[in-house]
């Protein structure tokens, strides 16, 4: 697998590249992430920060301390809320 995996939010305004994943997926099943998708989990994958981009669209973002004392950034669409990808300072980069 050598292309880039892209992605956009709900509304196509951003667009997203994210290189390749640097090992499979997890789901996380806590409080914080039950709340940020409105779901019963979440889907992190991780991705190298420097083959990470935002190719166009504008994203805000929100940073909560998690129950592990680790910061997480969720970034999602300014427009349509959708959850986008999420860094912290131990995992520089990762997509949901
Ligand atoms: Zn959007
Ligand atoms: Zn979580």
């Amino acid at each position: 697998m050598s292309r880039s995996i892209t992605g956009t939010c709900l509304c196509g305004a951003v667009s997203i590249s994210c290189g390749k994943p640097l090992s499979p997926g997890a789901y996380c099943h806590c409080e914080d992430c039950r709340k940020s998708t409105g779901s019963a989990f979440s889907v992190a994958i991780p991705f190298e920060a420097a083959e990470f981009r935002v190719l166009s669209g504008e994203t805000r973002s929100f940073t909560k301390v998690a129950d592990s004392g680790n910061e997480i950034r969720r970034h999602f669409c300014s427009s349509c809320g959708s959850p986008l990808y999420g860094t912290s300072p131990s995992t520089p980069a990762g997509s949901m």
